[in-house]
C-alpha cells in the first residue's frame, strides 16, 4: 500500500530485543491492589462503595466522573480495605484519592452484562455504551476514554487506524498482543468500525515486528475491510497525527483531531479491551505492560491487574540487577515516559511498561548552551522551531511560545534527543504547556465569577426596579382621593 512521507522524527536504539521473544505471563494475584480513582484523561471516577465492602470481579467501584471520565471496577474478588490518599504513578509525587482492595483469592465474577452474541447486529450506540460501561480508554498511553472516540459518528469518518506501530524503545507489550491475540484484536477493530459507521481499516505496524505482521495480516485476511500496512520504523511514528498523515497523506491542522480529517486511531491493546467488552460483557481490570532495562533481572511482558504495585513486579521479574536500584525508573518508554517517584505506586490503565535503566542506557550528559545547529529543527515531527520556543520559556515568554506554536508540540522528545549540547528541550515545553494550561484555567475561572458577579447586579439591578416600582404604586394608591358614595356599585334590582 502507498505510503505518505511523514518529516522530522529520529531512530533511536530500540532495544526492543530484550522482551519481544517473551511470551505474555499472567502475573498471579498480589497481596494488595491500589486503585487511583483518576486513571484516565478527564475528571475523576466518582466513588460508590465505602471501606469494608466486600466486592466480586468486574463490580463497579468508581462511576465515571463527568462527560470525559471513565468508570472503574474491581480486578478480582475482594474486600475494600481502605480509601485514602496515596502516592499517584506520576513524577509530581502529588497523592490521589485510591481504592485499596485486599483480593480474597477466589476470583469471583460478579454479575456482568450479558454477551453480545453479534455486536454487528446492535446500534453503534449500544457499544458505546457498554464501552463506556467498561471504563476502556486508550490503552497506548494517553487513557482518553474510548467510548468519546467512538461516538465520533457525526465527523466525516472514511478509515479506522488500528495504531500498532509501538515506536517507543524496549516497549514490546503491543508487539506480543498483536502476536499473540491477533483474531481477537481484528474482531475489536471491526466492532470499532462498526460502531463509527467506517468499513476502512488500516492496521499500522512499524516493520520491525515482522511476526506481528504477519499474525494480524493472517487474522485479517478472511476481511477485505482490513488492510494490514507495514510502516517505516521512524520514532514517533506511532503518534495519531503522524500515523494519519503516513497512511492517509492527510495533515491534521493545529488544534484538530485526527477525526476532523476523517480518521480515528486505537491502539491494538484497546481493540482487544473493546472485545472483551461487547462480546462477554468484560470491563477493563488488566492490562499487558513491559518491563525491561538494563537495570532489572528478567524483561518480561505481563498481563496485569490494575492496581497492581510496581515493587510486586520488579520481584515477580527477580529484583533489580545485583540488588542495586536502578538509576532511573521509569513509567512508559523512555522516550515519552515519565520517572517514577517511587515502587509504592500501582499500575494504571495507561500504563504501558515500567523501565528499569542504568545510567549506561540514560548516557545522561550535562547541557550546554545552544550552538544554533538547528538539528532540533530538522527532527521535529510537527514542523516547530524548538530552539526558539525554549528561548522564549527560558524568558519566561510564554506568550511568544505560544505563538511559535508550544501547544502544537507532541512532546515526542525528538528534539531533545538529537541536541549535541544535551538539552532538556522537551521537559521546557512541558513546562510552557502547563503554564499555559493553568492560564486557561485561571481565565476560565476569571470569566465564570465574572459572570456571576455580573448576574448578582443584574438581579439585584432587578430586585430594586421592583422594590422601587411596588413603593410607587404603594404611594400613587395613597394619594388617590377615597372612593366617593356615587362610586359604589349599585345594588343590583
Ligand atoms: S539542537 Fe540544541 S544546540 Fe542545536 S539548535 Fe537545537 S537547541 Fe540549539
Ligand atoms: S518540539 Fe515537541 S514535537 Fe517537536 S521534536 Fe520537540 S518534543 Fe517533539
Amino acid at each position: 500500500m502507498k505510503l505518505f512521507r511523514v518529516d522530522g522524527g529520529v531512530h533511536p536504539e530500540y532495544r526492543k530485543e530484550r522482551t519481544s521473544e517473551h511470551p505474555i505471563v499472567l502475573f498471579p494475584l498480589p497481596k494488595i491492589l491500589c486503585l487511583p480513582l483518576k486513571q484516565h484523561a478527564g475528571a475523576a471516577a466518582e466513588l460508590v462503595v465505602s471501606s469494608g465492602k466486600r466486592v466480586k470481579k468486574g463490580e463497579l467501584l468508581a462511576r465515571a466522573g463527568g462527560g470525559v471520565s471513565a468508570p472503574i471496577h474491581a480486578p478480582t474478588s475482594g474486600t475494600v480495605v481502605d480509601i485514602n490518599d496515596m502516592t499517584a504513578p506520576h513524577p509530581s509525587g502529588l497523592t490521589q484519592k485510591t481504592i485499596v482492595l485486599r483480593p480474597d483469592r477466589k476470583d469471583e465474577w460478579g454479575e456482568l452484562p450479558p454477551p453480545i452474541d453479534d455486536p454487528f447486529e446492535v446500534p453503534p450506540e449500544e457499544i458505546d455504551k457498554r464501552v463506556a460501561w467498561a471504563g476502556i480508554v486508550g490503552l497506548g498511553g494517553a487513557a482518553f476514554p474510548s467510548a468519546i472516540k467512538l461516538g465520533l459518528r457525526e465527523k466525516k469518518l472514511d478509515i479506522l487506524i488500528l495504531n500498532g506501530a509501538e515506536c517507543e524503545p524496549y516497549l514490546t507489550c503491543d508487539d506480543r498482543i498483536m502476536q499473540e491475540y491477533a483474531a481477537e484484536v481484528v474482531e475489536g477493530a471491526r466492532i470499532m468500525a462498526h460502531s463509527l459507521g467506517l468499513w476502512r481499516i488500516i492496521v499500522a505496524i512499524e516493520t520491525n515486528k515482522p511476526a506481528a505482521i504477519a499474525a494480524m495480516t493472517k487474522a485479517a485476511a478472511p476481511y477485505q475491510s482490513i488492510t494490514v500496512a507495514p510502516i517505516p520504523v521512524q520514532y514517533p511514528m506511532g503518534s495519531e497525527r503522524h500515523l494519519t498523515k503516513a497512511i492517509t497523506g492527510r495533515e491534521t491542522p493545529a488544534g484538530k483531531l485526527t477525526a476532523d480529517v476523517g480518521v480515528v486511531v486505537h491502539n491494538v491493546g484497546t481493540a482487544r479491551a473493546v472485545r472483551d467488552a461487547v462480546r462477554f460483557g468484560r470491563p477493563l481490570i488488566s492490562r499487558v505492560i513491559t518491563m525491561s532495562g538494563g537495570g532489572l533481572t528478567k524483561g518480561m511482558n505481563i498481563e496485569v491487574p490494575l492496581g497492581t504495585m510496581i515493587a510486586d513486579l520488579i520481584d515477580f521479574c527477580g529484583g533489580f540487577t545485583d540488588g542495586k536500584s536502578p538509576y532511573r525508573l521509569i513509567s512508559g518508554g523512555p522516550m515519552m515516559g515519565q520517572p517514577l517517584p517511587s515502587l509504592d505506586v500501582p499500575v494504571v490503565k495507561g500504563t504501558g511498561g515500567i523501565l528499569a535503566l542504568t545510567k549506561a542506557e540514560i548516557n545522561e550528559q550535562p547541557s550546554g548552551p545552544c550552538i544554533r545547529c538547528g538539528a532540533c529543527v530538522g527532527v521535529c515531527p510537527c514542523g516547530l522551531v524548538p530552539l526558539e520556543m525554549a528561548g522564549f520559556i527560558r524568558h519566561d515568554k510564554f506568550e511568544e511560545a505560544e505563538k511559535a506554536g508550544v501547544r502544537d508540540c507532541v512532546s515526542c522528545g525528538s528534539c531533545s534527543f538529537i541536541c549535541p549540547s544535551h538539552i532538556p528541550l522537551v521537559q521546557y515545553f512541558n513546562y510552557a504547556k502547563g503554564r499555559l494550561t493553568s492560564a486557561d484555567r485561571d481565565r476560565r475561572k476569571q470569566e465564570h465569577l465574572k459572570k456571576l458577579v455580573e448576574a448578582r447586579l443584574a438581579r439585584m439591578e432587578k430586585q430594586r426596579q421592583a422594590k422601587a416600582a411596588a413603593a410607587a404604586a404603594a404611594k400613587a394608591a395613597k394619594a388617590a382621593p377615597a372612593p366617593t358614595p356615587t362610586d359604589e356599585p349599585k345594588a343590583s334590582a
